[in-house]
């Protein structure tokens, strides 16, 4: 039988629907709107398109949005010192800089410039260590999302094995927590991993988030699987994951596609990390 496809568009309404009800209550209480400040350094195409949709979404849920677009040659001090008048202003609940940055910039100084309270994306120290000691206060938006998916399921997580393939830190790092707190057993693989077949063929519960189309075949798949393809690669025929959907989605119980998966949870999640940050800076909410 077919795999259940995952509605990751409907998932992320759903997400939206609750932050829009919850800005609402924020107002109300507070007297004012959560305020999302997007920073767009230079004019790559991709990233235009995601800092677009982040902005719209801020609307359609009344959370206040500050774009700033600043030139392909800013410098990282002036970045730097935006991003600090950003920390210090009462409007702004959350600063997501768009990555990735200008070769003149440093992303890691920047990210780390971040109040850690305004850090949205999730990716400050501070933040990301929280999570690792298993206290999450603001959590990368991508792994959020992917939980959602999976909760979507109804599978019970506890105890179930899951692979995650990809190690990077806004992705396959923090999915692993995620699921590692809920009680999986986790094994996160990588370009060095001896047989990844081998340990993909053992997941209840497959992420893959490697950025190379159909890396993971079909017949990779355990039977009855949980199948998450974070991957987002672009060919003439638009855009593809990384894995063998077609295929896939013969022996998977749930599978994501691409698009139409993850990508729309993300944003999702980012509208709920910017209220939550709100709600954490107006001490309506504890971590
Ligand atoms: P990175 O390039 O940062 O990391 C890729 C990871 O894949 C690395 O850990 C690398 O291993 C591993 N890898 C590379 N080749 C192989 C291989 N042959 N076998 C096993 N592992 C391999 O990618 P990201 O995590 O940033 O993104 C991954 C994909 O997800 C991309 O397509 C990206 O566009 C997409 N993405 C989608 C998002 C969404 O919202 N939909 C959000 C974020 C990312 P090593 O560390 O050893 O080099």
């Amino acid at each position: 039988m077919s795999a259940i496809i995952i509605d990751g568009k409907a998932i992320a309404n759903t997400v939206c629907q609750r932050v829009e009800k919850q800005v609402k209550e924020f107002k109300q209480q507070i007297g004012r709107e959560p305020g999302l400040a997007v920073i767009q350094v230079g004019e790559d195409p991709a990233s235009q398109i995601y800092v677009c949709n982040k902005r719209v979404r801020c609307r359609e849920l009344g959370i206040l949005s500050f774009a700033l677009d600043l030139p392909a040659n800013t410098t990282e001090a002036d970045l730097l010192a935006l991003v600090e008048k950003l920390n210090c202003d009462p409007q702004v609940d959350g600063i997501l800089v768009q990555l990735p940055l200008p070769k003149q910039i440093s992303a890691d100084k920047i990210i780390r410039a971040i109040d850690p309270g305004k850090d949205v994306d999730g990716f400050h120290p501070y933040n990301m260590g929280s999570l690792f000691i298993g206290n999450p206060r603001l959590v990368p938006c991508t792994p959020l999302g992917i939980m959602e998916l999976i909760y979507s399921t109804g599978v019970d997580i506890k105890g179930k094995k899951a692979v995650i393939v990809g190690r990077s830190n806004i992705v396959g790092k923090p999915i692993t927590m995620l699921l590692l707190q809920e009680h999986a057993t986790v094994t996160l693989c990588h370009s060095r991993t001896q047989d990844l077949a081998a340990e993909c063929r053992t997941a209840d519960i497959l992420v893959v988030a490697v950025g190379q189309k159909f890396c993971v075949p079909g017949d990779w798949i355990k039977p009855q699987a949980i199948v998450i393809d974070v991957g987002m690669n672009r060919d003439e025929s638009g855009l593809c994951g990384d894995v063998a959907f077609q295929q896939a989605k013969e022996r998977a119980a749930f599978i994501t596609p691409v698009p139409g998966g993850v990508g729309p949870t993300t944003i999702a999640m980012l509208m709920s990390n910017t209220l939550k940050a709100a709600q954490l800076r107006e001490g309506r909410k504890q971590a």
